[in-house]
């Protein structure tokens, strides 16, 4: 397999809390790798280690061929790379359309310098546009003028999708993308991912929901103590022992 993302010796500890030890991954393009693991296994900080929200210690990253583990977040969004984060947390007095017209600014790197110009009005309506598209496709449309702090924590977590999608990615990590998410929702959830990937976007998703990885992950990969203990198709999981240990709360061996 050639590898849209790898992930190579990767190690990353807080204080004496060795979180990562000695990752490898590779992700091949099209993929919808589920990725698994008890609570404090590791899982976000593997995401926050590849999107440049924290320094690994060692090891290094490359996406599609360029090393990014130097690399700071907005940088990595702009080679590619976009995420969701576990806990979405939304500024207090911007609109949710608003909060999605920001992200393509901070993706694209549209900025101040372009205030006023006929570049950033033509920027600024293409955003709105894009955000308005995305917002439909993510049933936000119905909300887009409240204040994205009022939502619920289901829609702030389709808010984060809208946002990361913002800055047209090609890899898409999502940090637990239907946890309290309404059940009506994650059908929709479901649906606007399966879609993401026929269109040729490569998925990694945090998610514990066993229905929900069956249903949409081609593979799974499952940390376990900051350690991968296994990579199997979904319908392998159930037979794999050490994966077994690791959710019965003894810990698989290393
Ligand atoms: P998971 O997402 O699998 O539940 P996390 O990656 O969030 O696990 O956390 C793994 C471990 O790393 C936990 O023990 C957590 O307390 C610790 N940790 C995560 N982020 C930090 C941080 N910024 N500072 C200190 N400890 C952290
Ligand atoms: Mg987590």
């Amino acid at each position: 397999m050639s590898a849209l993302l790898q992930v190579a010796s990767v190690a990353k500890a807080f204080g004496g809390n060795k979180v990562l030890q000695d990752v490898n991954l590779k992700i091949g393009a099209g993929e919808i790798v589920g990725l698994l693991g008890p609570n404090g296994s590791g899982k976000s900080t593997l995401l926050n280690t590849i999107t440049g929200f924290e320094a690994a210690d060692h090891g290094h990253i490359v996406y599609e061929g360029q090393r990014i583990e130097k690399l700071p977040p907005h940088r990595i969004v702009r080679t590619g790379i976009a995420r969701t984060f576990q806990l979405p947390s939304m500024p207090k007095k911007m609109s949710v359309i608003e909060v999605a017209m920001a992200a393509a600014t901070r993706a694209h790197g549209v900025g101040a310098t372009l205030l006023g110009t006929p570049g950033a009005r033509e920027a600024e309506r293409q955003a709105r546009n894009k955000a308005t598209a995305l917002l439909d496709q993510l049933l936000l449309m119905p909300v887009r003028d409240l204040a994205a702090s009022a939502l619920s924590g289901g829609q702030k977590k389709l808010l984060g999708i809208v946002c990361a999608l913002m800055a047209e990615p090609r890899m898409l990590m999502l940090d637990e993308p239907t946890a309290g998410v309404h059940p009506n929702l994650r059908r929709d959830i479901v649906n606007a991912l399966q879609k993401l990937n026929a269109g040729g976007m490569t998925l990694v998703i945090v998610e514990h929901d066993m229905h929900f990885i069956r249903e949409v992950c081609t593979r799974c990969v499952v940390l376990d103590r900051g350690h991968i203990i296994a990579s199997c198709r979904p319908d392998e999981l159930a037979a794999n022992e050490r994966v077994l240990q690791a959710y019965l709360g003894g810990g698989a061996a290393h």
